[in-house]
């Protein structure tokens, strides 16, 4: 596999995409930024020797990870050997960091990313200091338990990990909850930014608007979802009536990326909110 990496330059932040290549463009990308002496996420490992040669020329002080999945740290292990640097992440995701190798990895992850070596990780609290700014550690869980969003006021930037994706997102990982990412969507709206980093889409300029019609999207698939629970259809159905038939997505991903994950979760969330 080809793997791809393309640097942009929006402000302060350096943006690092990558992933593997097909016809001049990059599959399933995913983005790492550098900003003040501070890298945020590491990677994939199959990117790993492309982006050592460029990282050579950045003076990474620290390292922020956004949640534990294997395209987020791959190059954990590389740089903290390399340079002994320090590496914080939430403290529900430090156990999955640390042991990364052993957890439990899909075929088409480990194709595309790779499986990263574990790194020694330190607990992340609310504020983190560069030289020149402190950013704020949002935690914003559903897509792992410590995933975190950093917000930077001074230049009103926000890195959202995973939190964003897309608008109109029809499906659910194996792992992924829906109410939590629906309340950490409508938390990270009480910040002032202007610019949003997504790891998977890159620079969002005018990130407000997308953010409100996402929620929007999931606000009403959740009713709609309640709605004809209640008349008695079954998960099946609802899913047919709803969001249709998986899509290439499913079986690209082997069954993870599943549109009836997103009706069973927002059954069991609301089962568990009646009791
Ligand atoms: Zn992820």
């Amino acid at each position: 596999m080809i793997i791809m990496v393309i640097i942009t330059q929006k402000g302060e932040v350096t943006v690092f995409k990558m992933g593997p290549q097909a016809f001049g463009k990059i599959l399933y990308p995913v983005h790492a930024f550098f900003i003040d002496g501070l890298l945020i996420d590491t990677g994939s490992r199959t990117a790993h020797r492309h982006i050592k040669n460029i990282w050579k020329n950045y003076s990474i002080h620290a390292i922020i990870n956004t949640h534990w999945h294997e395209d987020h740290i791959g190059n954990n292990n590389y740089l903290q050997n390399t340079r002994n640097l320090p590496i914080y992440a939430h403290e529900a995701d430090i156990p999955m960091i640390t042991n990364a190798k052993d957890q439990k990895y899909w075929l088409y992850e480990r194709l595309s990313w790779g499986i990263p070596k574990g790194s020694r990780v330190l607990p992340l609290s609310s504020k983190f200091q560069t030289d020149n700014y402190t950013f704020e550690i949002i935690h914003t869980p559903g897509h792992t338990p410590g995933h975190i969003c950093l917000y930077e006021p001074e230049n009103k930037i926000l890195f959202s990990g995973d939190l964003f994706f897309g608008t109109r997102i029809t499906y659910l990982r194996n792992f992924e909850t829906f109410g939590e990412q629906l309340d950490a969507l409508k938390k990270i709206l009480n910040y002032d930014f202007t610019t949003l980093f997504c790891s998977f889409r890159g620079i969002i300029d005018d990130p407000k608007p997308k953010i409100r019609k996402k929620i929007a999207f999931m606000e009403n698939l959740r009713q709609k979802v309640l709605v004809l629970a209640e008349q008695g259809f079954s998960e099946k159905k609802i899913q047919k009536e709803i969001l249709g038939r998986e899509n290439y997505m499913y079986y690209m991903s082997s069954g993870d990326f599943s549109k009836r994950h997103v009706i069973s979760r927002i059954l069991h969330e609301n089962s568990l909110n009646k009791h």
